[in-house]
This record gives C-alpha cells, structure tokens and sequence, in this order.
C-alpha cells in the first residue's frame, strides 16, 4: 500500500513546512482516496461525512494548484451556509498562512453587501461563499469568475436541500467548463448523482464510511 503521509504528495514546499507545522502527518482516509487524484487535476466525487477531513482535503488542493502572483479569482467554494463558509475560509488560511500575500474572500447571505461590494473591488484568488449571495453578484457584474480553475462543492446535498440549483445553474454558467471540479456531499440521492454527472468530467470516486 502506497504510503498515507502527507510527506509523499507532491505538494508545494511551502505547504508540505506547514502540514508539518500544524502537526498533521498522516492523511485521513477520505484524504488518501482523493488528494493524489486532485493533485493531479483529477475530478472527484467524495461522500464523507463532517469531521472525515474534506476541508483539508480540497483546501490543499487548490491552494497547490493557486499561482499567487496572477491576482484573479482562480478557485470557488461553494457552501450551503455561512457559518460552513467561515469554517472552510478560516481553515483554508490556515492552510495558507506561508503563502505570501494570498486573499481569501468569503461572499455569504444574510450579510449586508456594502462591504463585499468593496472587498470585490479589492480583488481575490479564493473565494468561499454561498450560491445565493454569488449568484446575486455575478448579476450584478461584480464579480468574474472566467479564471475559475478549481471549483469546489462542499456538502453538496443540502445546498440543493436548500434550493440552491438555479444559482448553481447560474455560478455554473459563469466559470469555464474545462476547470477541475471537486464535489463533496455526505449522501448521493438521485439529484446528486445527476448534478455530479452533469459537471464533472471522467471523476474519481472516493467513500469513507466512518469519520475520522
Ligand atoms: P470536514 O471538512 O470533513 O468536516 P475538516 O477538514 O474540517 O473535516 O477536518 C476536521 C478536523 O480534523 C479539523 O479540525 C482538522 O484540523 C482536522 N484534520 C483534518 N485532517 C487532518 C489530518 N490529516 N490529521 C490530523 N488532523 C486533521
Ligand atoms: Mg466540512
């Protein structure tokens, strides 16, 4: 069996001295099933459930696959929550803290749009947020998402429980079709399956039953 620490990815220096750093060693099992594939700009589809590791998972992933000098938006995450998004943005800086000048912006609902409006402005290569509240961007042209290469679903199953698939449908249509996608969801009902055949190319499977 192929090794599980995270030593023998081919990750970028800067990362592997801060996996090292925060301590983690060995990879998860959901981590192992997919972060081989997603380093080499593979599709994936991941049933795990919350706690299995998924956030460090495609967080490493784009973050290696991230050129931080071309400051455009080059990855999306899209979460059903707020509070999902701020943990996913928050680990993804973690992850990131020896990248240098490296901008993650969080783009939620329920929050006023002044300020997202100016942090825009501002510009950003990651941005974290929920489909609504981007969708209600991209309407507006304030946000470009035509150097999206990575786009991520993160507990895909309850965004479409939460009646997310028309700005899905939109974010979708904005964000170049030959970028790598990875989606994550906890259960695979027909809708998910369907989504996931739809915009997903050739993927990798990856199944953990346990957390870890
Ligand atoms: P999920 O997104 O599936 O809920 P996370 O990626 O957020 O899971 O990880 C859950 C917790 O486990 C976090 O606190 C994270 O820091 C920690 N963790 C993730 N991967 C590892 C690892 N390989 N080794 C040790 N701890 C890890
Ligand atoms: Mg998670």
């Amino acid at each position: 069996m192929s090794s599980t620490n995270f030593s023998s990815l081919p990750l970028k220096k800067a990362l592997l001295e801060n996996i090292d750093s925060i301590g983690y060693q060995d990879m998860t099992p959901i981590q192992a099933q997919s972060l081989p594939a997603i380093l080499q700009n593979k599709d994936i589809i991941a049933q795990g459930k919350t706690g299995s590791g998924k956030t460090v998972a495609f967080g490493l992933g784009l973050l290696n696959k991230l050129d931080v000098k071309r400051f455009c938006i080059q990855s999306l995450v899209l979460c059903p929550t707020r509070e999902l998004a701020d943990q996913v943005a928050k680990e993804i800086r973690k992850l990131a803290r020896t990248i240098h000048n490296i901008k993650v912006l969080t783009l939620c609902g329920g929050l006023p749009m002044g300020p997202q409006i100016g942090s825009l402005l501002h510009g950003a290569h990651i941005i974290v947020g929920t489909p609504g509240r981007i969708e209600d961007h991209l309407k507006k042209n304030r946000l470009d998402l035509s150097n999206v290469n990575l786009l991520v679903l993160d507990e895909a199953d309850r965004m479409l429980e939460m009646g997310f698939q028309p700005s899905l449908d939109t974010v979708l249509e904005h964000i170049p079709a030959n970028r790598q996608t990875l989606l994550f969801s906890a259960t695979f009902p027909d809708q998910i399956q369907e989504i996931a055949k739809k915009i997903t190319h050739d993927p990798v499977m990856a199944k953990v039953e346990a957390s870890h």
